[in-house]
Protein backbone atom coordinates (compact mmCIF):
# COMPACT_ATOMS: atom_id res chain seq x y z
CA UNK A 1 0.00 0.00 0.00
CA UNK A 2 1.54 3.69 -1.33
CA UNK A 3 0.12 6.49 0.59
CA UNK A 4 0.46 10.21 -0.16
CA UNK A 5 0.83 12.30 3.06
CA UNK A 6 0.20 16.05 2.28
CA UNK A 7 0.59 19.20 4.45
CA UNK A 8 -0.98 22.30 2.50
CA UNK A 9 -0.32 25.42 4.11
CA UNK A 10 -1.70 28.74 2.56
CA UNK A 11 0.98 29.12 -0.20
CA UNK A 12 2.57 25.95 0.32
CA UNK A 13 2.34 21.87 -0.30
CA UNK A 14 4.62 19.40 1.57
CA UNK A 15 4.62 15.76 0.42
CA UNK A 16 5.81 12.06 1.08
CA UNK A 17 5.00 9.20 -0.47
CA UNK A 18 5.25 6.50 1.56
CA UNK A 19 5.53 2.31 1.20
CA UNK A 20 3.74 1.13 3.92
CA UNK A 21 4.84 -2.49 3.71
CA UNK A 22 8.25 -1.48 4.67
CA UNK A 23 7.64 2.53 5.79
CA UNK A 24 10.20 3.31 3.65
CA UNK A 25 9.90 7.51 1.92
CA UNK A 26 9.49 6.67 -1.24
CA UNK A 27 9.66 10.78 -2.36
CA UNK A 28 9.52 13.69 -0.69
CA UNK A 29 8.64 17.63 -1.66
CA UNK A 30 7.59 20.81 -1.21
CA UNK A 31 5.88 23.37 -3.49
CA UNK A 32 5.88 26.78 -2.25
CA UNK A 33 4.66 30.33 -3.20
CA UNK A 34 1.64 28.77 -4.64
CA UNK A 35 -0.94 31.89 -5.70
CA UNK A 36 2.30 34.34 -5.75
CA UNK A 37 4.84 34.37 -8.76
CA UNK A 38 7.96 32.61 -8.48
CA UNK A 39 5.89 29.40 -7.43
CA UNK A 40 8.72 26.91 -7.36
CA UNK A 41 8.96 22.58 -6.35
CA UNK A 42 11.74 20.99 -4.82
CA UNK A 43 10.74 16.83 -5.82
CA UNK A 44 13.43 14.48 -3.19
CA UNK A 45 12.84 11.04 -4.58
CA UNK A 46 14.79 7.87 -2.70
CA UNK A 47 17.92 6.79 -4.20
CA UNK A 48 17.84 9.37 -7.44
CA UNK A 49 18.83 13.05 -7.25
CA UNK A 50 16.42 16.10 -6.84
CA UNK A 51 14.28 17.71 -9.15
CA UNK A 52 13.66 21.36 -9.08
CA UNK A 53 11.39 23.47 -11.27
CA UNK A 54 10.08 26.95 -10.97
CA UNK A 55 6.51 27.18 -13.07
CA UNK A 56 3.93 28.87 -12.20
CA UNK A 57 1.38 27.28 -9.48
CA UNK A 58 -1.89 29.65 -9.45
CA UNK A 59 -3.68 27.01 -7.13
CA UNK A 60 -3.13 24.25 -4.92
CA UNK A 61 -4.33 21.68 -8.06
CA UNK A 62 -1.89 22.68 -9.96
CA UNK A 63 0.62 22.31 -7.43
CA UNK A 64 -1.05 19.01 -6.79
CA UNK A 65 -1.18 17.87 -10.33
CA UNK A 66 2.99 18.84 -10.43
CA UNK A 67 3.69 16.30 -7.52
CA UNK A 68 1.29 13.60 -9.09
CA UNK A 69 3.44 14.22 -12.50
CA UNK A 70 6.12 14.34 -10.80
CA UNK A 71 6.03 10.90 -9.10
CA UNK A 72 5.68 9.11 -12.39
CA UNK A 73 7.78 10.82 -14.41
CA UNK A 74 10.31 8.97 -16.34
CA UNK A 75 13.53 10.48 -14.91
CA UNK A 76 12.64 11.68 -11.30
CA UNK A 77 9.57 9.36 -10.72
CA UNK A 78 9.42 6.78 -8.02
CA UNK A 79 5.79 4.51 -9.16
CA UNK A 80 4.69 3.63 -12.36
CA UNK A 81 1.77 5.05 -12.58
CA UNK A 82 -1.05 7.26 -10.46
CA UNK A 83 -2.87 4.36 -9.69
CA UNK A 84 -0.16 2.82 -7.51
CA UNK A 85 -1.24 5.47 -4.90
CA UNK A 86 -3.60 3.56 -2.77
CA UNK A 87 -4.97 6.65 -0.69
CA UNK A 88 -4.21 10.24 0.48
CA UNK A 89 -3.69 11.60 4.54
CA UNK A 90 -4.20 14.83 5.01
CA UNK A 91 -2.84 16.79 7.68
CA UNK A 92 -5.45 19.23 8.93
CA UNK A 93 -4.61 21.64 11.67
CA UNK A 94 -7.74 22.12 13.87
CA UNK A 95 -10.76 19.60 14.21
CA UNK A 96 -12.83 21.38 17.44
CA UNK A 97 -14.33 18.73 19.58
CA UNK A 98 -15.66 17.27 16.69
CA UNK A 99 -12.68 15.23 16.00
CA UNK A 100 -10.86 12.80 18.67
CA UNK A 101 -9.50 10.60 15.87
CA UNK A 102 -8.61 10.51 11.80
CA UNK A 103 -11.55 9.87 9.63
CA UNK A 104 -11.93 8.99 5.90
CA UNK A 105 -13.40 11.98 4.71
CA UNK A 106 -16.85 12.86 3.26
CA UNK A 107 -19.08 15.78 2.39
CA UNK A 108 -20.28 15.49 5.91
CA UNK A 109 -16.82 15.76 7.56
CA UNK A 110 -16.15 18.27 5.03
CA UNK A 111 -18.67 20.73 6.06
CA UNK A 112 -17.70 20.05 10.10
CA UNK A 113 -13.89 21.01 8.71
CA UNK A 114 -15.15 24.12 7.62
CA UNK A 115 -16.64 24.70 10.45
CA UNK A 116 -13.78 24.70 12.48
CA UNK A 117 -12.16 27.07 10.34
CA UNK A 118 -13.07 29.86 12.63
CA UNK A 119 -10.89 28.18 15.00
CA UNK A 120 -8.07 28.28 12.85
CA UNK A 121 -8.23 30.68 10.16
CA UNK A 122 -5.30 30.69 9.31
CA UNK A 123 -4.87 26.79 8.76
CA UNK A 124 -7.70 25.05 8.10
CA UNK A 125 -8.80 27.21 5.09
CA UNK A 126 -5.57 26.00 3.21
CA UNK A 127 -6.13 22.35 4.28
CA UNK A 128 -9.13 21.82 3.02
CA UNK A 129 -7.80 23.36 -0.34
CA UNK A 130 -5.43 20.96 -0.76
CA UNK A 131 -8.08 18.47 0.12
CA UNK A 132 -9.84 19.40 -2.65
CA UNK A 133 -7.38 19.78 -4.84
CA UNK A 134 -6.42 16.17 -4.19
CA UNK A 135 -9.93 14.64 -4.52
CA UNK A 136 -9.78 16.68 -8.19
CA UNK A 137 -6.63 15.13 -9.18
CA UNK A 138 -7.19 11.18 -7.72
CA UNK A 139 -11.15 11.30 -7.66
CA UNK A 140 -10.95 7.35 -6.81
CA UNK A 141 -9.03 7.85 -4.05
CA UNK A 142 -9.42 7.95 -0.37
CA UNK A 143 -8.50 11.16 1.33
CA UNK A 144 -8.33 10.63 5.46
CA UNK A 145 -8.23 14.22 7.64
CA UNK A 146 -5.47 13.71 10.70
CA UNK A 147 -5.48 16.48 13.07
CA UNK A 148 -3.20 17.90 14.99
CA UNK A 149 -5.90 18.88 17.67
CA UNK A 150 -7.79 15.24 18.28
CA UNK A 151 -4.78 13.68 20.85
CA UNK A 152 -5.74 16.25 23.03
CA UNK A 153 -9.21 15.76 23.29
CA UNK A 154 -8.88 12.62 26.20
CA UNK A 155 -7.79 15.96 28.10
CA UNK A 156 -10.33 16.83 31.81
CA UNK A 157 -12.79 19.67 31.46
CA UNK A 158 -10.26 21.20 34.31
CA UNK A 159 -7.76 21.39 31.94
CA UNK A 160 -9.44 22.52 28.77
CA UNK A 161 -11.60 24.94 30.49
CA UNK A 162 -10.62 28.41 30.42
CA UNK A 163 -11.64 30.56 33.86
CA UNK A 164 -13.97 32.69 31.64
CA UNK A 165 -17.74 32.80 31.63
CA UNK A 166 -18.94 29.69 31.02
CA UNK A 167 -21.88 30.72 28.33
CA UNK A 168 -18.26 31.36 26.42
CA UNK A 169 -17.65 27.75 25.77
CA UNK A 170 -20.99 26.39 25.33
CA UNK A 171 -21.56 29.26 22.81
CA UNK A 172 -18.33 29.34 21.12
CA UNK A 173 -16.73 26.53 22.18
CA UNK A 174 -13.91 28.59 23.58
CA UNK A 175 -11.38 26.04 24.94
CA UNK A 176 -7.94 24.84 25.00
CA UNK A 177 -7.74 22.65 22.35
CA UNK A 178 -4.01 22.14 21.79
CA UNK A 179 -1.66 21.39 18.89
CA UNK A 180 1.53 19.23 17.60
CA UNK A 181 -0.69 16.28 18.58
CA UNK A 182 0.25 13.85 15.78
CA UNK A 183 4.30 14.81 17.24
CA UNK A 184 3.45 14.28 20.96
CA UNK A 185 2.00 11.16 20.28
CA UNK A 186 4.24 9.89 17.46
CA UNK A 187 7.41 10.91 20.39
CA UNK A 188 5.54 9.22 23.55
CA UNK A 189 4.98 5.58 21.97
CA UNK A 190 8.71 5.48 20.69
CA UNK A 191 10.02 6.85 24.25
CA UNK A 192 7.72 3.99 25.88
CA UNK A 193 9.79 1.69 23.12
CA UNK A 194 13.28 3.36 23.96
CA UNK A 195 12.80 2.95 28.03
CA UNK A 196 11.27 -0.34 27.41
CA UNK A 197 8.23 -0.21 29.18
CA UNK A 198 3.80 -0.17 28.54
CA UNK A 199 3.02 3.52 27.68
CA UNK A 200 -0.17 2.57 29.87
CA UNK A 201 2.32 2.50 32.99
CA UNK A 202 4.28 5.79 31.92
CA UNK A 203 3.99 9.67 32.85
CA UNK A 204 5.74 11.49 30.08
CA UNK A 205 6.30 15.23 29.72
CA UNK A 206 6.58 15.79 25.60
CA UNK A 207 8.41 19.19 24.70
CA UNK A 208 7.75 19.72 20.90
CA UNK A 209 10.79 22.93 20.33
CA UNK A 210 10.41 23.73 16.82
CA UNK A 211 9.14 26.89 15.20
CA UNK A 212 6.05 26.37 16.55
CA UNK A 213 6.30 24.64 20.38
CA UNK A 214 4.58 23.12 22.66
CA UNK A 215 4.54 20.59 26.31
CA UNK A 216 2.22 17.90 26.39
CA UNK A 217 1.18 15.85 29.71
CA UNK A 218 1.15 11.96 28.77
CA UNK A 219 -0.50 10.01 31.33
CA UNK A 220 -0.54 6.42 30.04
CA UNK A 221 -0.20 7.13 26.73
CA UNK A 222 -3.29 10.06 27.19
CA UNK A 223 -3.02 13.81 26.23
CA UNK A 224 -4.07 14.95 29.34
CA UNK A 225 -2.67 18.65 29.69
CA UNK A 226 -1.15 20.66 26.62
CA UNK A 227 0.38 24.43 26.43
CA UNK A 228 -1.07 25.79 23.00
CA UNK A 229 -4.66 26.37 23.58
CA UNK A 230 -7.97 27.77 21.21
CA UNK A 231 -4.87 28.41 18.36
CA UNK A 232 -1.62 27.82 18.70
CA UNK A 233 -0.77 30.70 20.11
CA UNK A 234 -0.72 30.17 24.01
CA UNK A 235 1.98 28.78 25.80
CA UNK A 236 5.74 28.91 25.53
CA UNK A 237 7.73 31.57 24.06
CA UNK A 238 8.25 30.36 20.44
CA UNK A 239 9.67 31.54 17.12
CA UNK A 240 7.93 34.39 16.70
CA UNK A 241 4.84 33.66 18.58
CA UNK A 242 4.96 35.17 22.03
CA UNK A 243 2.96 32.39 24.28
CA UNK A 244 1.46 33.25 27.62
CA UNK A 245 0.65 36.83 28.61
CA UNK A 246 -1.55 38.96 30.77
CA UNK A 247 -4.58 39.28 28.60
CA UNK A 248 -4.64 43.24 29.48
CA UNK A 249 -1.46 43.53 27.31
CA UNK A 250 -3.82 43.40 24.14
CA UNK A 251 -5.47 46.71 24.98
CA UNK A 252 -2.61 48.33 26.49
CA UNK A 253 -0.68 47.77 23.40
CA UNK A 254 -3.66 49.07 21.37
CA UNK A 255 -3.54 52.26 23.36
CA UNK A 256 -0.09 53.20 23.39
CA UNK A 257 0.82 51.66 19.96
CA UNK A 258 -2.74 53.34 18.30
CA UNK A 259 -2.95 49.30 16.64
CA UNK A 260 -6.37 47.67 15.96
CA UNK A 261 -6.99 44.54 18.24
CA UNK A 262 -6.05 42.38 15.17
CA UNK A 263 -2.88 44.25 14.03
CA UNK A 264 -1.81 43.41 18.28
CA UNK A 265 -2.62 39.56 17.40
CA UNK A 266 -0.70 39.82 14.38
CA UNK A 267 2.35 41.28 16.57
CA UNK A 268 1.83 38.41 19.06
CA UNK A 269 2.26 35.67 16.53
CA UNK A 270 4.44 37.35 14.12
CA UNK A 271 6.52 39.79 15.80
CA UNK A 272 7.62 38.49 19.41
CA UNK A 273 8.67 35.26 20.72
CA UNK A 274 12.42 34.55 20.26
CA UNK A 275 12.58 36.97 17.59
CA UNK A 276 10.32 40.06 19.15
CA UNK A 277 13.26 39.54 22.47
CA UNK A 278 16.43 38.83 20.78
CA UNK A 279 15.72 41.30 17.10
CA UNK A 280 17.88 38.95 15.72
CA UNK A 281 16.15 36.49 14.13
CA UNK A 282 13.15 33.64 14.99
CA UNK A 283 15.93 30.85 13.90
CA UNK A 284 17.62 29.31 17.20
CA UNK A 285 20.83 28.89 15.02
CA UNK A 286 21.34 32.75 14.29
CA UNK A 287 20.25 33.64 18.27
CA UNK A 288 22.51 31.36 19.70
CA UNK A 289 25.09 32.17 17.69
CA UNK A 290 24.24 35.78 18.58
CA UNK A 291 24.17 34.94 22.32
CA UNK A 292 27.42 33.40 22.05
CA UNK A 293 29.03 36.47 20.62
CA UNK A 294 27.67 38.49 23.54
CA UNK A 295 24.60 39.88 21.95
CA UNK A 296 22.84 40.73 25.26
CA UNK A 297 19.41 40.48 23.91
CA UNK A 298 19.83 36.80 22.43
CA UNK A 299 20.75 35.67 25.37
CA UNK A 300 17.90 37.46 27.14
CA UNK A 301 15.44 35.96 24.75
CA UNK A 302 17.22 32.09 24.92
CA UNK A 303 16.69 32.44 28.64
CA UNK A 304 13.32 33.53 28.80
CA UNK A 305 12.51 30.63 26.64
CA UNK A 306 14.54 28.11 28.19
CA UNK A 307 12.79 29.27 31.46
CA UNK A 308 9.68 28.69 30.60
CA UNK A 309 10.14 25.36 28.78
CA UNK A 310 10.99 24.37 32.64
CA UNK A 311 8.03 25.73 33.81
CA UNK A 312 6.13 23.77 31.55
CA UNK A 313 7.14 20.74 32.54
CA UNK A 314 7.35 20.81 36.52
CA UNK A 315 3.67 22.50 36.15
CA UNK A 316 2.96 18.99 34.27
CA UNK A 317 4.43 16.89 36.74
CA UNK A 318 2.59 18.48 39.23
CA UNK A 319 -0.52 18.06 37.12
CA UNK A 320 0.40 14.07 36.87
CA UNK A 321 1.32 13.84 40.18
CA UNK A 322 5.04 12.66 38.76
CA UNK A 323 6.59 12.38 35.77
CA UNK A 324 9.25 8.81 34.42
CA UNK A 325 10.95 11.01 31.44
CA UNK A 326 10.93 14.00 29.78
CA UNK A 327 10.92 14.09 25.60
CA UNK A 328 12.89 16.69 23.80
CA UNK A 329 11.89 16.41 19.78
CA UNK A 330 11.69 19.10 16.87
CA UNK A 331 13.87 21.20 15.66
CA UNK A 332 15.50 22.80 18.77
CA UNK A 333 14.66 19.34 20.92
CA UNK A 334 16.56 17.23 18.21
CA UNK A 335 19.48 19.22 17.43
CA UNK A 336 20.63 21.39 20.42
CA UNK A 337 22.00 20.24 23.24
CA UNK A 338 22.70 23.31 24.64
CA UNK A 339 18.55 23.79 25.15
CA UNK A 340 18.39 20.10 26.51
CA UNK A 341 20.93 20.62 28.95
CA UNK A 342 19.73 24.43 30.20
CA UNK A 343 16.14 23.45 30.59
CA UNK A 344 17.22 20.32 32.19
CA UNK A 345 19.29 22.00 34.53
CA UNK A 346 15.57 23.52 36.30
CA UNK A 347 14.84 20.16 36.57
CA UNK A 348 17.61 18.18 39.08
CA UNK A 349 14.54 18.90 41.96
CA UNK A 350 12.57 16.58 39.93
CA UNK A 351 15.26 13.81 39.44
CA UNK A 352 16.81 14.68 35.72
CA UNK A 353 20.64 14.32 35.61
CA UNK A 354 22.07 14.72 32.36
CA UNK A 355 25.13 13.17 31.11
CA UNK A 356 26.92 15.76 28.31
CA UNK A 357 28.69 12.75 26.58
CA UNK A 358 25.58 11.52 26.11
CA UNK A 359 23.54 14.65 25.39
CA UNK A 360 25.99 15.40 22.47
CA UNK A 361 23.66 13.72 19.99
CA UNK A 362 21.47 15.58 17.07
CA UNK A 363 18.09 13.68 14.75
CA UNK A 364 18.38 10.34 16.77
CA UNK A 365 17.15 8.72 19.57
CA UNK A 366 18.93 9.03 22.46
CA UNK A 367 18.46 8.90 26.13
CA UNK A 368 21.08 11.12 27.64
CA UNK A 369 20.11 10.89 31.16
CA UNK A 370 23.08 9.90 33.66
CA UNK A 371 23.17 6.22 34.75
CA UNK A 372 20.41 5.99 38.05
CA UNK A 373 18.87 9.03 37.07
CA UNK A 374 15.23 8.93 38.61
CA UNK A 375 14.11 10.42 35.78
CA UNK A 376 14.73 10.04 31.99
CA UNK A 377 15.46 12.61 29.51
CA UNK A 378 15.56 11.90 26.35
CA UNK A 379 15.25 13.10 22.45
CA UNK A 380 13.29 11.35 19.99
CA UNK A 381 12.83 12.67 16.22
CA UNK A 382 9.14 13.12 15.57
CA UNK A 383 7.78 11.86 12.41
CA UNK A 384 4.36 13.61 11.66
CA UNK A 385 4.22 12.26 8.08
CA UNK A 386 4.59 8.79 9.73
CA UNK A 387 1.50 9.15 12.28
CA UNK A 388 -0.42 10.50 8.80
CA UNK A 389 0.44 7.44 7.09
CA UNK A 390 -0.26 4.53 9.87
CA UNK A 391 -3.58 6.46 10.75
CA UNK A 392 -4.55 6.60 6.46
CA UNK A 393 -3.39 2.58 6.35
CA UNK A 394 -5.56 1.61 9.60
CA UNK A 395 -8.76 3.67 8.62
CA UNK A 396 -8.22 1.83 5.22
CA UNK A 397 -7.80 -1.53 6.89
CA UNK A 398 -10.67 -1.61 8.59
P1 LIG B 1 10.89 22.78 13.17
O1 LIG B 1 9.72 23.72 13.27
O2 LIG B 1 10.70 21.52 13.95
O3 LIG B 1 11.35 22.53 11.76
O4 LIG B 1 12.12 23.52 13.91
C1 LIG B 1 12.66 24.69 13.40
C2 LIG B 1 13.52 25.33 14.48
O5 LIG B 1 14.53 24.42 14.92
C3 LIG B 1 14.24 26.57 13.95
O6 LIG B 1 14.07 27.66 14.83
C4 LIG B 1 15.68 26.16 13.96
O7 LIG B 1 16.52 27.19 14.29
C5 LIG B 1 15.75 25.11 15.04
N1 LIG B 1 16.94 24.27 14.76
C6 LIG B 1 17.13 23.43 13.75
N2 LIG B 1 18.38 22.90 13.82
C7 LIG B 1 18.99 23.46 14.90
C8 LIG B 1 20.28 23.34 15.51
N3 LIG B 1 21.22 22.55 15.00
N4 LIG B 1 20.52 24.07 16.62
C9 LIG B 1 19.60 24.88 17.13
N5 LIG B 1 18.36 25.03 16.60
C10 LIG B 1 18.06 24.33 15.51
Amino acid sequence: MKILVLNCGSSSLKYQLIDMSNENVLAKGLCERIGIDGSNMKHSPAGKDDYKVETPMPSHKDAVKLVLDALVDGSHGVIANIGEINACGHRVVHGGEDFAQSVVICDKVKKALETCSQLAPLHNPANIIGIEACEAQLPNVPQIAVFDTSFHQTMPEKAYLYALPYEYYEKHKIRKYGFHGTSHRYVSQEAAKLLGKPIESLKLVSCHLGNGASVCAIDGGKSVDTSMGLTPLEGLAMGTRCGDLDPAVLTFIMDKEGLSAQAVVDVFNKKSGVLGVSGVSSDFRDVESAAAGGNARAQAALDLYYYRVAKYVGEYAAAMNGVDAIIFTAGLGENSKDARAKICGYLSYLGVEVDSAKNDVRGKAADFSADGAKVRALTIPTNEELVIARDTKELLDK
